[in-house]
């Protein structure tokens, strides 16, 4: 093996805004106009690969995969559970390094949960990638890639269930996606852009989950992209928040909850509060009181809980709470009149789900 390669993955085109796209093109000699032939095989057909770009000349798309398109991602494995209908794939970097996004199938629509870094630097105890550590930043064209690679997979039939079409996207895999702020939203703004500047996917349909960075949320609520914000809180006290998620140390649980109610001023979008349901750690009904009095506190209408039954992960001593203490602690936040659902554990048999995601490679 070679030695690992250091420094930033080589430029891509989904690194480009459309302006810089033209750029790119003119430099390496081109019309500017094919930047936008370029965008459409990309963004629209999903494909990178200069043999489908036929309404370019040979020699032309040629030399602009060649510069525009270096291969970012290459597939190291994929597992699949749920009849196939859940897929994670480990992904090898340009440097050696390795992530893993997780696709999900539901009746009507595909939800795409991908990373934005490399390990994660928040050290939350329950979860798998926080034990990591953070080893770097993704690139937005390597994040942009988990999404062009799975919506082409999906188009292409290659998931269980026919052919369909990638309707969702949760940045809910490895790592804290607002600590990588710059990158993160300009792959947002590549998701979004109607086609063929980007995907053209609904703002509401992309989730930016967060530990709870408060000037970051204050900054994401004011770029005029509507996303759909989810704070990881786990525990409605200080005193234990800080243990769960240590970040809480800088912002507690009022500051986090006081800029997820702004975000949503901001933006009028529902914000979802996680909650990681740990056996006898943070599931007491007095807590599910305590949280279910601080967002009425601050209104109502502008915030729903999503409970996660713990994921198990190597070597923790937690697990998760029990049915009864589960539907209890569900039943008194419902009684506060906040909308509450039990998010699934979907891909828990092959580490695919939330807080699973190590990137390790079985040999
Ligand atoms: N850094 C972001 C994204 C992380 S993963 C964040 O913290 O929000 C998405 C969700 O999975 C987060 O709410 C995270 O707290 C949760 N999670 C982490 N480990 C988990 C586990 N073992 N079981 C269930 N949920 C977990």
């Amino acid at each position: 093996m070679s030695a690992p390669r250091r420094g930033k993955p080589p430029r891509h085109f989904a690194d480009l805004s459309p302006e810089q796209r033209r750029d790119a093109v003119a430099e390496l000699g081109e019309k500017p106009f094919r930047a936008a032939q370029l965008a459409t095989h990309y963004y629209a057909h999903h494909t990178s690969d200069p043999a489908e770009m036929t309404d370019l000349p040979q020699a032309t798309r040629e030399l602009l995969a060649e510069q525009l398109f270096p291969p970012l991602l290459s597939q190291v494995r994929t597992l699949t559970a749920d009849a196939g209908a859940t897929v994670k794939t480990l992904w090898r970097l340009f440097d050696g390094v390795k992530v893993e996004s997780v696709l999900m199938r539901y009746p009507g629509r595909a939800t795409l949960c991908v990373s934005s870094q490399v390990g994660c630097g928040m050290a939350c105890p329950f979860c798998a990638t926080g034990q990591l550590g953070l080893t770097r930043n993704l690139s937005t064209a390597e994040i942009v890639e988990q999404v062009r690679l799975a919506a082409r997979a999906l188009e292409r039939g290659d998931v269980a269930g026919g052919p369909g079409r990638l309707s969702n996207l949760v940045f809910m895999g490895m790592g804290e996606p607002l600590a990588n702020y710059k990158t993160v939203i300009e792959a947002v703004r590549r998701f979004v852009a109607p086609a063929p500047d980007g995907f053209g996917m609904s703002a509401r349909n992309v989730t930016v989950s967060t530990v709870g960075l408060v000037p970051a949320i204050d900054k994401l609520a004011k770029e005029g992209i509507p996303v759909t914000l989810a704070l990881s809180l786990h525990a409605p006290d200080d005193a234990l928040r800080s243990e769960l998620v240590p970040i809480n140390t800088r912002w507690t649980v009022d500051e986090a909850l006081d800029a997820a109610r702004r975000y949503f001023d901001a933006t009028g979008r529902r914000v979802s509060i996680e909650y990681a349901l740990i056996k006898d750690m943070n599931d007491h009904a007095w807590r599910a009181d305590l949280l279910g009095t601080k967002l009425t506190a601050r209104g109502r209408g502008w915030v729903h809980v999503n409970p996660i039954p713990l994921n198990p992960t190597p070597g923790s001593i937690w697990t998760a709470s029990e049915r009864e203490v589960e539907a209890e602690f569900v039943a008194r936040l419902r009684s506060h009149g906040i909308p509450t659902t039990i998010r699934d554990t979907r891909g828990s048999d092959i580490d695919g789900a939330c807080g699973q995601l190590a990137a390790e490679e079985v040999s």
